[in-house]
């Protein structure tokens, strides 16, 4: 592993501070058993200055059971998910899922916030730095999701959420920011009226730009190395 600042803190403020103080280049670690394994693959494009344990954060670790339902502090181990006898009884999908995961090592160190938190499980992701390079894919920064045509069996589904309001490769290399994904789409569900309008709301002279565009959004598309 790289060398890295190390910090316990004892309160969220402290956390939050610290992270504020880091400007985005600190991680929190809990359990570890996710991000260990991160740091010493090398995963990551930018590796953390700085970790902060909230392992110590006396408040944040609790099973409770009430009228609106059930709250789970964010450091409740898994294996206390898995053995909790309210989660038992009244959400047994819950305590299944708790006790599905890894192995009963990883359950006992390993909490439901990390689990929640960690990154998505895919291999192409988790592909070491030291054998031939990590992969950059689409969630690094990269231009392209291997996983779209290769290996994606027992991906996480919530792994994509930050980039969701990341710019679309093609409509940013469009210069009149044509949004050709909606296009394709309602062409896709023969829609033609209504791929007229979006295109015409940024181009009114598509027939004449058509002409002598060099296609920037085709030399961006994100499908590019995977289709003819
Ligand atoms: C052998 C092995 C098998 C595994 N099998 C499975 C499996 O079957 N299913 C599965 O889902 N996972 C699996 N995991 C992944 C993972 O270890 C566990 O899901 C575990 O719950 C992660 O919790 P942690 O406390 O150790 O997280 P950590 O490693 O401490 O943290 C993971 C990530 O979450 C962030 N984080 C942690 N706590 C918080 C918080 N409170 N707020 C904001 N961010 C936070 C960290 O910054 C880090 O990025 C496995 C791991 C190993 C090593
Ligand atoms: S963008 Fe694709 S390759 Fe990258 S983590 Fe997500 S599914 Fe995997």
């Amino acid at each position: 592993m790289r060398p890295f600042e190390h910090f316990t803190v004892r309160t969220t403020e402290e956390a939050i501070e610290l992270l504020g103080r880091f400007d985005g280049k600190a991680r929190l670690i809990a359990g570890g058993t996710a991000l260990i394994p991160a740091l010493k693959a090398d995963i990551f494009p930018n590796y953390p200055k700085a970790l902060i344990n909230i392992k110590e954060i006396g408040d944040l670790q609790f099973i409770r059971a009430g009228k609106e339902g059930l709250r789970i502090g964010t450091l409740t181990k898994l294996e206390e998910i898995a053995e909790s006898q309210s989660v038992k009884k009244d959400y047994p999908i819950l305590q299944k899922a708790a006790l599905s995961v890894g192995t009963p090592q990883v359950r006992r160190m390993g909490t439901v916030g990390g689990n929640i938190c960690q990154e998505p499980r895919c291999w192409y992701y988790w592909y070491p730095h030291q054998i031939g390079g990590r992969i950059v894919c689409y969630l690094k920064g990269g231009r392209h999701c291997y996983a779209l045509t290769g290996e994606n069996q027992y991906h996480s589904i919530f792994g994509c959420y930050r980039e969701a309001n990341r710019p679309v490769a093609c409509v940013e290399a469009c210069p009149a920011s044509t949004d050709v994904p909606s296009i394709l789409e309602k062409l896709k569900g023969k829609d033609l009226q209504e791929a007229a309008r979006i295109l015409l709301d940024v181009n009114p002279i598509p027939a004449v730009t058509g002409r002598v565009c060099p296609h920037f959004c085709e030399s961006e598309c994100s499908r590019n190395g995977f289709d003819e």
